[in-house]
This record gives C-alpha cells, sequence and structure tokens, in this order.
C-alpha cells in the first residue's frame, strides 16, 4: 500500500478517521508535511463504475463467458474488476432489463 502524500510527496503521516463511499470504508491518512488528508491507493480508489460498465459486464456473463473472460473484456474497456465482483453485480443487476 502506497501511504505517501499526493499532495507532497511527504511520506510522514498518521491514521485519522475513515471515509465511507457507497461500497466501501477507507482509512484516512494525515500528511505530516502538509496537513492535508488523503486516501491511500490501495488499489480499489478507482472502483467506480458507471452504470453502462455494470451493465456490460453482467450482459457478458449472461451471454455465458466465465467471470475470468468477463474480468478480462472489462480490463480491455479499461475496466479493472475482480471475479468476486463479476458476481456480486450478476446478483445485484443480474435482472436488469429482464422485466
Ligand atoms: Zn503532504
Amino acid at each position: 500500500m502506497e501511504n505517501k502524500c499526493p499532495f507532497c510527496g511527504g511520506k510522514e503521516g498518521v491514521w485519522r478517521g475513515y471515509r465511507h463511499n457507497l461500497s466501501s470504508v477507507k482509512r484516512m491518512r494525515l500528511c505530516k508535511s502538509c496537513g492535508r488528508k488523503f486516501t491511500p491507493d490501495d488499489g480499489f480508489l478507482r472502483m467506480r463504475f458507471g452504470k453502462e460498465d455494470i451493465l456490460y459486464a453482467v450482459s457478458l456473463y449472461r451471454k455465458g463467458l466465465s467471470t475470468s473472460e468477463v474480468v478480462k473484456r472489462m480490463k480491455r474497456r479499461g475496466v479493472s474488476i475482480s471475479r468476486w465482483t463479476v458476481i456480486l453485480w450478476w446478483r445485484k443487476f443480474g435482472d436488469y432489463g429482464k422485466r
């Protein structure tokens, strides 16, 4: 995990509080050099997907592709997800558009 401050590059920091978003809770870090708060990049920072991306993944899975195939196709599209994410989306949005 990268704990370097994205603003000033300082490595000195303390854990300070949490940031909540729709899918998860992130720990916040307070930089000692510049005093700004940031969330260290643990690879999930860009886990914000558009409805289109989600529905595209779900439609691929519905077509019978395996989860790893869906992950590969999404990667080609510039969207990085895990196989577990495919399952979660399928459970959540699998019925979308069927009714
Ligand atoms: Zn800083």
